[in-house]
C-alpha cells in the first residue's frame, strides 16, 4: 500500500466498493492514478513511468492497468497534463517534457475509446489546484495553487471551480518578466519568473547537474555552501513576491506551493513566512492579504495531481480533516506535513 493512499483512505476496508472514477496525472516522469468510490474514498493509488511522445496513451493505459481494480462500474476518467489542453476536442499538444510538439494528440478520445467511459482532461496545474482544495481547503474561497517545477505554474480555484481565464491561460506566471535585463528564457523573453525560481532555474545558477536540485541545494547550503544559500536566499525573495502578487491579484484564502521545489516545505517555508510575518508587522494592509499562515507546502505524500483530476471528471473527493489548521501552523516535519497526518 502507498502512503499516498493510506493517508487518503485506503487502509479502511473497502473491497465492497466499486470504482466509479479514476483521477490521472501525467507528469513529465511519472504518471500517478487514482481510483475513486461514489463516496469519494479512494480505493487505490499507484504510479508508473510516464511514457513520452508516441507512448503517451499506452504508458496512461499501462499506468491504469497496474492499479488492478475493477472498473466495470467506471463513469468518469480525469486527466491532468501538462502543455495547452484543448477541453472541447479532448487533445493536448506543445508538452515539451512528453514530447509533444505542435500536433494535437487525442488522447481523450483514445483513452475512452479503451475504458468506455467520459474522459475529461484538464491542465496539470489546475487539476492540482482543485486537488488541494477538495483535500486540503475545500472551505477557501480562492485557493491559489502554484507548481514549481521544470517552470513554474499557478492553478487558481475560485468557489470551488477552476478558473482559466479568457484565453485559458489563467496563472501562467512563469513568464511573466521580472528582471528585464535577466537570463534568457526558453519563451523567447528575458528575465521571465521561471528563469529564478523553477527547478531548472536552481540547477542552472548553481551549475551543479542533480537530479533533485532543490534538495541538494538545500542540504549544501545547510552544509556551509555560501553560493547555495546566496540562490535559495534569492529563490525564497523571489517567492515572497510571487506570493503577494497571487494574494493581492486573486485574494487568495490560501496558497499552495507544490511541485519538486514546492515539496521541500520547511527550508522554503521557514524563511518565507519570516519575511511575510515581518511585513505584516509593518502594514496592516499586508497583514489582512497574505498572512504567513495562509501559505503551506503541499504535503508531497498526496497525489494531489490525481485527486483533482477525478474532481475534473465531477468525483467527490474527501477532505482531511483539520489539514488546513494543523498546515497553517508553523511546519514541523521536513516536508511541512504535520506528524499526524504523515504515515
Ligand atoms: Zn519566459
Amino acid at each position: 500500500m502507498t502512503a499516498a493512499a493510506q493517508v487518503l483512505g485506503l487502509d479502511r476496508a473497502s473491497d465492497h466498493l466499486a470504482v466509479r472514477w479514476l483521477g490521472i496525472d501525467i507528469g513529465g516522469t511519472t504518471t500517478d492514478v487514482v481510483a475513486i468510490a461514489s463516496d469519494g474514498e479512494v480505493l487505490a493509488s499507484g504510479q508508473a513511468a510516464t511514457r513520452p511522445g508516441a507512448g503517451l496513451v499506452p504508458g496512461t493505459l499501462e499506468a491504469i492497468a497496474a492499479l488492478d481494480v475493477e472498473l466495470d462500474a467506471l463513469v468518469g476518467v480525469g486527466i491532468g497534463v501538462p502543455g495547452q489542453v484543448d477541453r472541447e476536442t479532448g487533445t493536448v499538444r506543445l508538452a515539451v517534457n512528453l514530447g509533444l510538439g505542435a500536433a494535437p494528440v487525442p488522447l481523450a478520445r483514445e483513452v475512452k475509446d479503451v475504458l468506455g467511459a467520459r474522459v475529461v482532461l484538464e491542465n496539470d496545474v489546475r487539476a492540482a489546484a482543485l486537488g488541494a482544495h477538495r483535500v486540503l481547503a475545500p472551505e477557501a474561497e480562492v485557493l491559489v495553487f502554484v507548481g514549481l517545477g521544470t517552470g513554474v505554474a499557478a492553478g487558481v480555484v475560485i468557489d470551488g471551480r477552476p478558473h482559466r481565464g479568457a484565453h485559458g491561460l489563467a496563472g501562467e506566471i512563469g513568464h511573466v518578466v521580472i528582471d528585464p535585463d535577466g537570463e534568457p528564457c526558453g519563451c523567447g523573453a528575458q528575465g521571465c519568473l521561471e528563469t529564478v525560481i523553477s527547478g531548472s532555474a536552481v540547477r542552472r545558477r548553481w551549475g551543479v547537474e542533480v537530479a533533485a536540485a532543490g534538495h541538494a541545494l538545500v542540504a549544501a547550503a545547510a552544509a556551509g555552501d555560501t553560493r547555495a544559500q546566496g540562490i535559495l536566499d534569492d529563490v525564497v525573495a523571489h517567492l515572497d513576491l510571487m506570493v503577494q502578487w497571487l494574494a493581492h491579484t486573486y485574494g487568495a484564502d490560501v496558497i499552495v506551493l507544490g511541485g519538486g521545489l514546492g515539496r521541500l516545505g520547511d527550508p522554503l517555508l521557514v524563511p518565507l513566512r519570516h519575511r511575510l510575518r515581518e511585513r505584516a508587522g509593518r502594514s496592516d494592509v499586508a497583514a489582512r492579504v497574505v498572512g504567513p499562515e495562509r501559505v503551506w507546502c503541499a504535503p508531497a505524500e498526496i497525489p494531489l495531481g490525481a485527486v483533482g483530476a477525478a474532481a475534473v471528471a465531477d468525483a467527490p473527493i474527501r477532505p482531511i480533516e483539520g489539514a488546513a489548521i494543523r498546515l497553517a501552523r508553523r511546519p514541523e516535519g521536513r516536508d511541512g506535513l504535520p506528524a499526524s497526518i504523515k504515515t
